[in-house]
């Protein structure tokens, strides 16, 4: 496309703070030229108090739609009229379609997540599946799971405000979905121990290992690991974080959350576009290094 902004380019955004770091206006972007689509993404840094008035302006502006991250993820449920079931049952939101002024809600984390997993080479839909938080991603991931037919999902966090905050959402995952989801105390380590053995995969979904705190590990015992375990990170910086590192000398297959951020961000290419993001060119350009 020669003229990359015209006076007909449609708006699509993020919105969060910080956001200066972000990979996602480079990943849009590059797909709206590859595809040849009259579409712009910026990164705009906006604090909770602002919330309210960027939306508005957005609907005037007629915005296609944005992402919302940190501190967003939940603030923005107040501004939407309407959310996809995986964004009503975590009640987070990082991916809002505008249609005339009418704003849905949805969370895309999860279906990223669960599209990672496939496209690391796993399956582990029917399977049993151990995750490591109760925070915004791992809510996500959470409920996904549960949607996609994991079939049972075991849940650790340390005890505290998000413990007991995740307690109705697994009780409504119970109800909701045939996933059998079951929330335990990160400190109960024989339980941890009995819940990896039945699972085909681990998901840390907590922040610990994250840069710049690289040396932290929420498991550092490699006898709770076993060679048929799949250990993932959602974590992306660094790219191996300890918890990856420990699980490769115990002899299982890692990834980390690189294409999980790749394939949030398709999955809302999507529903503003009504087309497939092109991830080859998008995930060799700037994920496969
Ligand atoms: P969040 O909502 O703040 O949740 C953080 C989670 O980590 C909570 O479960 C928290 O437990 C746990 N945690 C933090 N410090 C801990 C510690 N010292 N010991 C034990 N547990 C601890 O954050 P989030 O948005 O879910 O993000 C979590 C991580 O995922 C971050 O590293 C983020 O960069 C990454 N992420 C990656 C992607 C991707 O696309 N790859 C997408 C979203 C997030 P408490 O609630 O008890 O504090």
């Amino acid at each position: 496309m020669k003229n990359r902004i015209t006076g007909h380019t449609i708006l699509t955004a993020l919105l969060g703070s910080p956001v200066a770091h972000s990979i996602s206006p480079m990943m849009h972007n590059e797909a709206f030229q590859l595809l040849d689509l009259d579409y712009a993404y910026m990164a705009f840094d906006v604090t909770p108090e602002q919330l309210g008035t960027v939306v508005d302006s957005f609907k005037i502006m007629n915005c296609r739609g944005f992402n919302c991250t940190m501190p967003h993820k939940n603030y923005i449920c107040d501004y939407l009229d309407h959310f996809s079931e995986a964004a009503q049952l975590t009640g987070a939101v990082n991916t809002v379609v505008n249609d005339n002024g009418i704003l849905t809600g949805h969370n895309t984390d999860g279906v990223g997540y669960m599209q990672s997993v496939k496209a690391a080479g796993f399956d582990v839909i029917g399977k049993n599946m151990t995750l490591l938080g109760t925070g915004g991603a791992a809510t996500a991931i959470c409920a996904q799971a549960a949607l996609d037919g994991v079939k049972e999902l075991y849940v650790f966090n340390r005890r505290g405000n998000s413990f007991e905050k995740a307690q109705p959402f697994i009780d409504q995952l119970n109800q909701k979905t045939n996933c059998k989801v079951s929330l335990y105390d990160l400190a109960d380590t024989t339980t941890l121990k009995n819940c990896l053995k039945n699972s085909s995969l681990l998901t840390n979904a907590t922040s610990v290992g994250m840069a710049p705190n690289t040396e932290a590990s929420i498991i550092t015992d490699p006898n709770l690991f076993h060679e048929e375990l799949v250990v993932s990170d959602i974590i992306y910086n660094p790219e191996t974080t300890l918890l990856m590192k420990l699980a490769q000398e115990a002899g299982c297959k890692t990834f980390n959350g690189l294409y999980m951020l790749l394939y949030q961000g398709a999955e809302a290419f999507k529903l503003w576009t009504g087309k497939e993001m092109p991830i080859e060119p998008i995930k060799q350009k700037y994920f496969d290094r």
